[in-house]
């Protein structure tokens, strides 16, 4: 191993990761990118999505993140998200309950929804879904 790089993943409401990682992996708004120890700096926005880590034992944890911005340094990567969950953390009950208001939104076509935010919340509730069911 080269060397492990710092990850924090920071919501306004608290810190969700302050760890050190050997890879990040994050859902760039132009497709998803890696980050080792050494990395060319840079600044992206993020999708709603999977970040994706490897520990220093190796294991690969799961983050669910809601959109927002990766700064990634040579020696360290911040994500900064309106909100994120550890897949242990996620309430599946409670995703299951935000995914059908939103497709009850969408399959009505009511004129007066908001479509974007109405499929930001679906898509939110589908990662979160999607992430909790997986078994690693
Ligand atoms: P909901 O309608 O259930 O609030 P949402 O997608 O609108 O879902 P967010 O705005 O992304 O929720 O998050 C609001 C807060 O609730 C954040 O602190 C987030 O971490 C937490 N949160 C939302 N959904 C879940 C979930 N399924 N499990 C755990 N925490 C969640």
């Amino acid at each position: 191993m080269a060397g492990t790089i710092r990850l924090e993943v920071v919501t306004p409401e608290k810190v969700v990761v302050d760890e050190e990682a050997q890879i990040v992996v994050a859902p760039g708004s132009l497709g998803e990118f890696g980050v080792l120890i050494g990395h060319t700096p840079f600044l992206s926005t993020l999708k709603i999505g999977i970040v994706r880590y490897k520990d220093i034992s190796g294991t690969e944890r799961f983050i669910f993140v809601n959109g927002g911005f990766a700064e990634a340094l040579p020696d360290k990567v911040t994500i900064l998200t309106q909100s994120a969950e550890r897949r242990r953390d996620i309430d599946l009950e409670r995703a299951k309950s935000a995914y059908e208001r939103a497709k009850m939104r969408l399959d009505h076509k009511q004129e007066d929804i908001d479509f974007i935010r109405a499929r930001a919340a679906l898509e939110r509730a589908l990662y979160r879904l999607r992430l909790a069911d997986t078994r690693h």
